[in-house]
């Protein structure tokens, strides 16, 4: 058993891609993963690792660890050779386990509780090679991750061994368990939202391996080898930072017939304002989620560019490629703590990617007020909107108990005097869907809820979080949802909801909407973030996309693998540009 003194052991894992090395060599990297006593599999408290091949019917053998003299368990596969790796099951077994976890504990970390999958129950099913196909998806009815395999022009590609495709599937998961309804059929943001969400988590995570940018840097064309100066300018150059930015590219290039032709290619295309709004190949769901990465990549950038700002001043010659590299992982691991924390601080139902933004943006302000040094908070706003994307935030409605922003794009703010805490205790509101509920029907006015729909608390998250500098904020996160069921007659009398008819054999159309109510420590509400049931235009939006969905006869189980199968198939939607 590791004592309590072992919070983690270290597990060695492949970084990025097996098709990215080094002089030859795959890259891997030594990570710390949440201390537990393995079952075989492995097997541990959160995930199961279930090696069965349906397509051959094969059940590879489960990965079983030994233990020291101190009970601590011993990495297997520390000082085998990396190419040795590749051809071994067991050690594919430990590096889906060793990356899931990695990324669930990112994710407990940063939104200071423990987070649940997208499915009732505990433990993730993790199958490393679960069919022979170039396709790796999250099912919620399985409770699993699955990961295909195939054959490429150089040989058998296996998807489990891929860092990128491993926490993009392990983010479906977790992101499904945090907003249940975003897999609902929506807007097209909300559609692509799960798709870029996971694929903004997978890029980032790589930077955040130990060492792993100092190597990338060495591969990038223009990346100086491995000499102790960098290219002053790196950042400027495009084919570099396209090179270093790369997703999946072992993936990319045995599907596309491309080498280094990564999975998704969200960097190769330069910013277009009108690209959000006008146009149509932004559309679908899978190619849609890249603008969401392309304007979280373009922050990363502007951001490691900030922060190297100090060193060229004065300075002759390239930069200090250590300080190049620390600067590099310490702006990722920021931007991903950023886009983790935002997903509390959006709206339940009915997402689009200006609610995201506002959500980061208003998320990282209540936890780092002063955003002076490298203004993170101006780069998000300026990257996204080289992509046409504005802050979902509204000017301050009175009537919903509104004040201004604190800062530009940020949700507004609740004006405490309207609201009444009669009646309510602080502490059952932490945790008691009812006692919530209490409160928002007897402020149902001061905060313009329907009171004829249909409310339902989902879930009640008291969260302890951790600032920068390591000051807790302590906060309690409230989704609820309302649903309005309209009789013909009823839609009759709104104007804009007239042609729509019924989404049910008896006449009725159901309108969802919905709030996130965040709550301060002492049980104040700070924030009401909504899409209102009876927002009619929003309602109607809704509708005339999930009637036109091509996903829309997809049972919701297979949503995800369906949704990777077209991204797979969609060669003709990339231009010529993408081709790199
Ligand atoms: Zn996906």
């Amino acid at each position: 058993m590791p004592t309590t003194a072992d919070a983690t052991h270290t597990l060695r894992i492949i970084a990025q891609d097996p098709a990215v090395r080094v002089k030859g060599e795959i890259l891997t990297a030594t990570v710390p993963v949440p201390a537990e006593k393995l079952w075989r599999g492995p097997w541990g408290h959160r995930v199961q690792v279930i090696d069965y091949d349906a397509t051959s019917g094969v059940l590879y053998e489960p990965l079983t660890y030994a233990t020291d003299g101190k009970g601590r368990l011993v990495d297997p596969f520390t000082h085998r050779p990396p190419a040795t790796l590749i051809a071994d099951p067991r050690f594919h077994q430990q590096n889906v386990y060793a990356i899931v976890m990695r990324t669930l504990s990112h994710f407990e970390r940063v939104l200071g509780r423990r987070i649940s999958w997208g499915f009732s129950g505990h433990q993730v099913k993790v199958s490393p090679h679960a069919f022979k196909d170039p396709n790796a998806f999250y099912s919620e009815r399985d409770h699993g991750l699955f990961f295909g395999y195939f054959t490429g022009p150089k040989g058998r590609v296996f998807s489990c061994l891929s860092h990128d495709v491993v926490v993009h599937e392990t983010t479906h998961a977790l992101l499904d368990g945090l907003r249940e309804r975003f897999t609902d059929p929506s807007s097209p943001d909300q559609a692509a939202f799960h798709e870029g969400f996971a694929d903004v988590v997978a890029v980032l995570s790589v930077f955040e391996l130990p060492g792993t940018i100092g190597r990338l840097l060495s591969l990038a064309p223009g990346g100086n080898g491995s000499g102790e100066r960098v290219p002053r300018k790196f950042l400027s150059d495009e084919p570099f930072v396209r090179g270093l930015l790369g997703v999946a590219e072992e993936l990319g290039a045995a599907i596309y017939g491309i080498p280094g032709r990564s999975l998704r290619a969200s960097y190769a295309t330069k910013p277009d304002p009108t690209a959000y709004s006008h146009k149509a190949d932004w559309q679908e769901p899978h190619r849609r989620g890249e603008l969401l990465v392309a304007a979280m990549l373009g922050a990363f950038v502007r951001v490691w560019q900030a922060r190297l700002k100090p060193l060229g001043v004065g300075g002759l010659g390239g930069l200090d490629r250590d300080r190049v590299v620390e600067e590099g992982a310490a702006a990722a691991e920021h931007l991903l703590n950023i886009a983790i924390r935002g997903i509390d601080y959006t709206p339940p139902v009915h997402l689009t990617f200006g609610d995201y933004l506002s959500a980061i943006l208003t998320a990282d302000r209540e936890i780092q007020p002063d955003d002076r040094k490298y203004e993170y908070r101006r780069l998000l706003r300026e990257s996204f909107a080289a992509w046409g994307i504005q802050p979902g935030a509204r000017p301050p409605d009175k009537k919903r108990s509104e004040t201004a922003p604190l800062e530009p794009g940020l949700w507004c703010p609740l004006d405490p005097t309207r609201l009444t805490y009669d009646g309510v205790h602080h502490e059952a509101m932490r945790r008691d869907p009812d006692e919530v509920f209490r409160f928002l029907w007897q402020n149902r006015d001061a905060l313009q809820l329907s009171a004829e729909a249909f409310t339902e608390v989902l879930s009640v998250r008291p969260c302890r979080r951790l600032a920068p500098d390591g000051a807790p904020l302590h906060e309690t996160v409230v989704e609820a949802r309302q649903l309005l069921e309209l009789s013909s007659k009823e839609q009759q009398k709104l104007k804009g909801l007239r042609a729509l008819g019924a989404d049910d054999d008896d006449g009725y159309l159901t309108l969802t909407g919905g709030g996130t109510f965040i709550f301060d420590d002492f049980g104040g509400l700070k924030y009401h973030i909504h899409n209102a049931v009876d927002n009619i235009a929003l309602q109607a939006q809704r509708i005339a996309h999930s009637l036109a969905s091509p996903l829309r006869s997809v049972p919701v189980s297979r949503r995800f693998a369906e949704l990777h199968r077209l991204r797979a198939s969609d060669q003709h939607l990339l231009t010529p540009a993408d081709r790199w």
